[in-house]
């Protein structure tokens, strides 16, 4: 090996090296992006999503004017015995929370209810568009107004504040119920019902409206449960974008018993197509 050969060989060797070195710095240097892959909320699209497209608010406000069309339509009807009332989630249905998903991102976590009880403590959710001119039309009309949420009853005076802060009507305690013993909303619907025709329903998530969306071990998937219950939804249901977080995701874990990696699961849960060769196309 000639001098000049040996000098390429050793350059040929820094380069193998250099490149050992990136591959192994790109390997080990990203440690938010290595968070983000294995938080497995996969939570970056769906909030940049959340706030920054136009077509997560016009689906909002689209939802919202369906359910004042609705209402319009059934306070022209002859009143039940009970008086009307309207029954809503709070979180991303009424209150925008994407601002705790940003930051849950960007500090590489997940979901942690001591954050989250951190930022409902701050009071400071904006209103899902088009919540506010709904619910005014509702209150005008002299129907009453429930939120119906999850949130602890810790929070309740932060939840409070916050909705009052930002002028929602009966926004006081006879009008906020919160979780007691349980996730399911079935036995605080059942209540409100005893006094009150609740005429519609509004959330994010299929539990806010029924139970029967629920998956339990070998019940229909959620989806077959909605399509078969296609004529509530427009009518008594009135659903809002949530692309960040669901009981989709819980549902989607326990149709795979013995996966705990969420993002593995949500990739093998992808319905996907046989591409034809290339000699299929081109005959
Ligand atoms: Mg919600």
């Amino acid at each position: 090996m000639n001098r000049q050969e040996e000098a390429f060989m050793k350059t040929i060797s820094m380069k193998k090296i250099m490149t050992f070195c990136a591959l192994a710095f790109i390997t080990a240097a990203p440690v938010s992006a290595q968070k983000f892959e294995n938080d497995g909320k996969d939570l970056i699209n769906a909030t940049a999503w959340t706030q920054t497209s136009g077509e997560w608010a016009a689906l909002n406000l689209q939802a919202y004017q369906l359910g004042k069309m609705r209402l319009a339509q059934i306070i022209t009807q002859e009143p039940l015995t009970k008086p009307r009332a309207v029954v809503l989630d709070i979180d991303e249905t009424v209150l925008d929370n994407s601002p705790y998903e940003a930051h849950e991102i960007l500090s590489g976590r997940s979901f942690d209810q001591n954050e989250w009880e951190k930022w409902t403590a701050l009071a400071i959710a904006e209103p899902i568009p088009g919540a506010l001119d709904f619910l005014n039309f509702a209150k005008n009309n002299g129907v009453e107004i429930f939120y119906v949420s999850n949130r602890n009853e810790s929070e309740r005076s932060a939840t409070l504040r916050n909705l009052q802060n930002k002028h929602f009507p009966f926004a006081d305690n006879e009008h906020l119920i919160l979780k007691t013993t349980t996730s399911s909303k079935k036995e605080r619907r059942r209540q409100l019902s005893e006094k009150y025709d609740i005429v519609l329903f509004f959330g994010d998530n299929l539990s806010d409206f029924s139970d029967m969306f629920y998956y339990e071990n070998g019940s229909k998937p959620a989806v077959q449960v909605v399509k078969e219950n296609a004529y509530l939804f427009g009518s008594k249901f009135i659903i809002l974008p949530n692309p960040m977080y669901g009981d989709w995701e819980s549902a989607l874990m326990k149709q795979n018993p013995g996966k705990t990696n969420r993002r593995e699961v949500k990739i093998r849960s992808l319905n996907s197509y046989s591409v034809p060769k290339k000699s299929v196309l081109l005959n």
